[in-house]
């Protein structure tokens, strides 16, 4: 069996693997002079390259693809994963926040471990060759690269999708997919920082809330949140980053437009409103305490000084009208964080939107439409949370397509 795999990223390499390991003649096609550019720089260049769960913990996690991605996170599950880059001499840790890294911190051991084994089980990596085109002709599949057509069995797709695309990952394959029949759904940045915020929260760029819940509600109609996450925000001078902020971004941009959705923040998700009610309302211990010495208990100085500026007086707690102590606790849990605008594509660290995932067999990632085709990694329509479940995604659906395409 002849496989090419065009995209030398994390899917694609370890297709490429895969597919070599069950005896069939590999040929790994990447645009960029080197492989596993996107690892390489992911995770602050420390790779975060799986989560601490199983299999259904990543899924469920993936949301509206949670079922696609069933039976190739079952096959190749985070402790697989783990054990894989183990054997390859990636030493992993756990950080307290279910990351998996290297104990290195160097991504470059990851990327080089996924290269080594591919190599070493006989894939041809060919650098520095962007594809250009896809074909089917007969029973073969033709892959144009510019210079020279190649004649192929079986061809998996593994270009990724058009975040970052100084990465080399620039969309090239949507066109292809659509020649070839395949719908796209809608491709919009995910995983991105937000632009917006009123200018006295700009002022704030670089403070960071360890804690906060922040949700996204639609503007209009039932108030089910859309997306809700609890983390770290940061305030930037554009508006909102961090990942509490990045991992709702992806509902922000599902939306038709900024005016359809509203963000807010719970600044101190570990007090009840209840709780919060009772220290406003405790005239005899608290209430000489001034508004912001209170609030520093909880937020960082700059944005307690931040909120009791908006509230329009520093006053001593019992000076305080019900009103003011009302609006406190409603900024305090319910803060507006308002978004006009994401980073884009250049900013965003995933592509949501992709091939429609109806028309692909979700066991061996080959195409419903099209015999001898097979589509992994985020060039379908999946996108997971910050926290390693991306690369994860994409390790699992390109084992099974580099297994299944080898068959
Ligand atoms: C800044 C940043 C940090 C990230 N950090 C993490 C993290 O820590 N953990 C995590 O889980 N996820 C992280 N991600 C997301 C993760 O990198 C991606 O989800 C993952 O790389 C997708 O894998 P893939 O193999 O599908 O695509 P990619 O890894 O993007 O690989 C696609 C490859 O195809 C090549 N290609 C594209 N078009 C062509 C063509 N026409 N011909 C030949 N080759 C082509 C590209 O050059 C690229 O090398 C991060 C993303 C970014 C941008």
């Amino acid at each position: 069996m002849h496989v090419v795999v065009i995209g030398a990223g994390a899917a694609g390499m370890m297709a490429a693997y895969a597919a070599a390991t069950r005896r069939a003649t590999v040929v790994l096609l990447e645009k960029n002079n080197k492989t596993g550019v996107k690892i390489l720089m992911s995770g602050g260049t420390r790779c975060n390259l799986t989560h601490h769960t199983d299999a259904r913990g990543i899924a469920d996690a993936f949301g509206h693809s949670k079922r696609f991605l069933q039976s190739s996170l079952g096959g190749f599950p985070p402790q697989a994963v783990v054990d894989f880059f183990e054997s390859a001499g990636v030493a992993t840790k756990i950080e307290s926040t279910g990351k998996v890294f290297p104990v290195s911190n160097r991504a470059v051991q990851v990327r080089d471990a996924l290269h080594r084994y591919a190599v070493d089980a006989g894939v041809e990596i060919r650098t520095g060759c962007g594809v250009t085109g896809i074909r089917p002709d007969g029973q073969k599949w033709l892959v144009d690269t510019g210079q020279s057509v190649i004649a192929t069995d079986r061809v998996i797709v593994t270009t990724g999708g058009k975040s970052w695309p100084g990465c080399g990952t620039t969309g090239d394959a949507y066109a292809w997919m659509t020649e070839l029949g395949h719908a796209v759904e809608r491709t919009r940045p995910a995983l991105v920082p937000l632009i917006g915020g009123e200018q006295w929260m700009k002022d704030l760029s670089g403070l960071v809330v360890d804690d906060s819940i922040v949700t996204v509600l639609p503007v209009a109609g039932r108030q089910k949140s859309l997306a809700r996450r609890r983390g770290s925000l940061l305030f930037t001078h554009f508006g909102f980053s961090g990942p509490a902020a990045m991992d709702v971004s992806g509902a922000i941009t599902a939306a038709a437009s900024f005016d359809q959705i509203r963000m807010i923040a719970d600044l101190v998700p570990q007090c009840s409103e209840e709780e919060l009610q009772a220290v406003f309302g405790n005239r005899q211990e608290s209430g000489k305490t001034k508004v912001s010495s209170l609030l520093a208990m909880w937020l960082p100085n700059r944005l307690a000084s931040g909120i009791v500026t908006q509230l329009g007086q520093d006053a001593r707690l019992a000076e305080l009208s019900r009103k003011s102590k009302n609006r406190l606790t409603q900024d305090l849990k319910r803060m507006p964080l308002p978004v006009s605008g994401t980073r884009g594509f250049e900013k965003a660290e995933v592509t949501a939107g992709g091939v429609r995932l109806s028309q692909i067999n979700p066991r061996t990632l080959e195409s419903r439409i099209h015999k001898g085709l097979f589509i992994a990694g985020e060039l379908l329509d999946v996108d997971g949370p910050i926290g390693g479940y991306n690369f994860q995604a994409a390790f699992s659906t390109g084992r099974a397509a580099g297994l299944a395409a080898s068959a």
